[in-house]
């Protein structure tokens, strides 16, 4: 008796152990990683809701300082942004990069610029958050390369070429996809092609996302530099306009460049349209009328979606799709070519494990569950970015 009680006991033990074990060394794993979110949209949605990003957002937003410390964020890409109906959008990316610059002016004890390689090994060191800026859409230059250049002179460090609006030099995913009969111009312009060279020559990372195939195509061809998609998933998965094709992918890849999975259910989940179509239709008097108190359509939909948070979550996505999308990226273009940009506070639902930025744990802990050595692991989380970065710098 007392020696099946103990040898029970003993079973017993090393399998808690183990367990105990298991999820520290997950957590190890995470990190021991460089964890870089290259996509989070608080400047143009928090900052548009009045919301401050050093606050207690729980329950508001999907990301705050507090949490992104609690995730084991080490870099944040914020995203500026505004929508082609904006007018001087120029004057708009400055007001964005003004508040991201108070907030680090605010936190000096938990927040540093980060303008290349080398501040992110001393903010990571430093145990701070490195802040860095990149541009949600080429409207945002006001077709005038002087305002490209004074971008990156304030720490921008990437550009998506365009939005879901078309420029009057590059062709997005949805204007080449739902009404092409409207663009006057297909792929890049002589202009676009001078835009991408500039961005080369400053060190500024072309940014696929949003991008028509067209544009897409030309910039493969006319880039010396690796480019990211900053927040795109797979379209072999979920055939949205957003997703990258294999080809798409493979071409990245041959190019060194880095796919960053984006977490929205829309783009992972092919069946969350349709789910959501029915909330959408019957709050839309009242999406309709948030937009007509000046907020941006995407944002108002957003602030809908989270009054009703308890119904969303019953149509929210497994966060195994979203590691779904890895698998396929990493099976497509190669373990050095997929990293994480989860478009945080920019989309109405990720994953229903994923609630915002004290989260990116669990994506790390489903690595380890498929499989992923900490090596490949390490490189999927920030250490591809890195590599594309450098690779633009000027040094
Ligand atoms: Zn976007």
């Amino acid at each position: 008796m007392f020696r099946t009680r103990r040898a029970l006991l003993l079973i017993f033990s090393a399998f808690t152990l183990h367990g105990n074990l298991s999820a520290q060394t997950k957590r190890n794993i995470h990190n021991r990683s460089v964890l870089i979110d290259t996509h989070n949209d608080f400047p143009s949605n928090g900052v548009s809701n009045g919301q401050l990003f050093d606050s207690d957002l729980r329950g508001k937003t999907h990301s705050d300082l507090a949490r992104m410390k609690e995730g084991g964020v080490d870099i944040q890409i914020f995203s500026i942004f505004c929508g082609g109906e904006q007018v001087n959008p120029y004057a708009w990316a400055h007001r964005e990069i003004d508040s991201v610059h108070a907030w680090v002016k605010r936190n000096p004890e938990k927040m540093a610029w980060v303008r290349n390689s080398s501040d992110l090994t001393k903010a990571v060191k430093k145990g701070k958050l490195g802040t860095m800026l990149g541009v949600e859409g080429g409207h945002m230059i006001e077709d005038d390369l002087g305002k490209l250049d004074t971008l990156f002179q304030r720490g921008v460090r990437y550009m998506t070429l365009t939005w879901n609006n078309s420029t009057t030099w590059a062709s997005s995913a949805l204007d080449e996809t739902t009404h092409p009969e409207t663009l006057k111009q297909m792929g890049l312009s002589d202009f676009g092609k001078t835009v991408v060279r500039r961005m080369n020559e400053l060190g500024m990372i072309v940014d696929v996302s949003h991008n028509g195939e067209k544009t897409f195509w030309d910039v493969i061809e006319l880039t010396n530099k690796p480019i990211i998609a900053s927040h795109s998933s797979a379209y072999a998965l979920s055939p949205h306009r957003r997703n990258l094709k294999d080809d798409q992918l493979r071409a990245i890849a041959r190019n060194g460049g880095v796919v960053h999975v984006n977490f929205y259910a829309g783009f992972i989940d092919s069946t969350y349209e349709e789910k959501a179509g029915q909330f959408r239709k019957r709050e839309r008097n009242k999406v309709d009328s948030l937009i007509r108190t000046g907020m941006q359509p995407d944002y108002a939909r957003i602030n809908v979606a989270r009054e009703h948070a308890d119904e969303y979550l019953k149509i929210r996505p497994s966060i195994s799709l979203l590691l779904d999308h890895i698998d396929h990226i990493v099976k497509v273009a190669g373990i050095d070519h997929v990293g994480l940009g989860s478009d945080f506070d920019g989309i109405e639902a990720p994953p229903r494990e994923l609630n915002g930025a004290e989260d990116f744990p669990k994506i790390t802990e489903g690595l380890v569950q498929r499989g992923y050595s900490a090596k490949d692991i390490k490189k999927i989380l920030g250490g591809n970015f890195i590599r594309v970065l450098k690779a633009n710098e000027n040094r």
